[in-house]
């Protein structure tokens, strides 16, 4: 097969494991910087260019889009896939993914286990927004945050009250979220390929530090997921429509909790973790689907 990688950066780890890992199964690879891509919007023969010339037809394409380009690189990936194009993800599942309260309601209209969350643009009552979910302490989360920053743990109902005020002043999109202390700072990152939970791993955040991103200092283990988590990690991803993701959640005493579904997880952390070979695993997939499906059969094909 062919395959393309749209990734900014050829040598991070994640794009290298996928290149090592389509090379060693024969696949020719080709990593195009998706801000770098240009196209034409044309009904009849669509294609994109790259560094002045046309790119040549692939067989598939592995979107590893960060959260800052998600506008171009999800164009261009649907670009891809009006060309007939397998995405491993697809865009309409990227954009829920990146939006953190669209995904919610997403997995809230499943009946997913969710911590009990708000969003309000301009509330007239801040007091009112605190008291839906429950009081202080409360976690409050920048829309658009990734890696940790932007999420505020506001211990008591004073500053909760400041810290929405502050947000709301600099016209940030915020949403409000029941703090769950009894995961005690940390979370479960559990890697879906298709319909497996192929790989997890428990974050915990660093001494005194409630987050649990690596970014943030947390440190991974490998742990043992109950068949109740791997069941709501692998519904969280096909809620959203993604073939792989990356579910993190939250141990709660009612159960797991998804925090998150993340659409390009990275792979150093869960690979190193768990001795595991991701990126093979998701190449297997990416042969499996395009030989049983051919191209373009994409499942979210026309929905919002
Ligand atoms: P980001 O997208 O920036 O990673 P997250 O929503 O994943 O934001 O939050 C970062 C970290 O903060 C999580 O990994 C988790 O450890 C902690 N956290 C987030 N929300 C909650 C919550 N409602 N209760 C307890 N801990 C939380
Ligand atoms: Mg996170």
């Amino acid at each position: 097969m062919r395959i393309a990688i749209l990734s900014r950066n050829k040598n991070i780890y994640s794009t290298r494991r996928l290149i090592e890992a389509a090379e060693q199964r024969g696949h020719e690879v080709r990593v195009l910087d998706v801000l770098r891509c240009y196209m034409n919007v044309v009904s009849h023969r669509p294609n994109i260019h790259y560094r002045g010339q046309e790119v040549p037809p692939v067989d598939a394409v592995i979107p590893r889009i960060g959260a800052s380009v998600t506008f171009y690189g999800t164009a261009v990936l649907r670009q891809f896939e009006m060309m007939g194009v397998y995405p491993l993800n697809e865009s309409v599942a990227i954009s829920r993914s990146r939006d953190k309260l669209r995904a919610l309601q997403l997995l809230a209209r499943k009946g997913l286990g969710l911590p009990v969350t708000g969003f309000a643009h301009k509330p007239d009552d801040v007091q009112d927004l605190i008291e839906m979910v429950g009081g202080a302490p409360l976690v409050i989360k920048l829309l658009e945050g990734t890696q940790g920053i932007g999420v505020v743990l506001a211990e008591t109902r004073k500053a909760a009250e400041s810290v929405i005020e502050a947000f709301m002043g600099l016209k940030a999109n915020i949403l409000v979220q029941e703090f769950i202390a009894e995961a005690g700072g940390a979370d479960i990152r559990c890697f879906v390929i298709g319909d497996k939970v192929v790989a997890a791993m428990k974050r915990q955040g660093k001494e005194g530090e409630f987050r649990s991103n690596l970014h943030r200092g947390g440190s991974a283990t490998l742990i043992r997921i109950t068949p109740e988590e791997r069941a709501t990690a692998v519904r969280a991803a096909q809620t959203i429509g993604l073939n792989v993701a990356g579910v993190d959640l939250l141990r709660s005493n009612h159960g797991p909790l998804v925090m998150e579904v993340n659409s390009s997880p990275g792979l150093e952390g869960i690979e190193t973790a768990t001795g595991k070979d991701i990126a093979g695993m998701i190449v297997d997939l990416i042969e499996k689907n395009v030989k049983r499906h051919g191209a373009a059969k994409t499942r979210t094909r026309g929905k919002g």
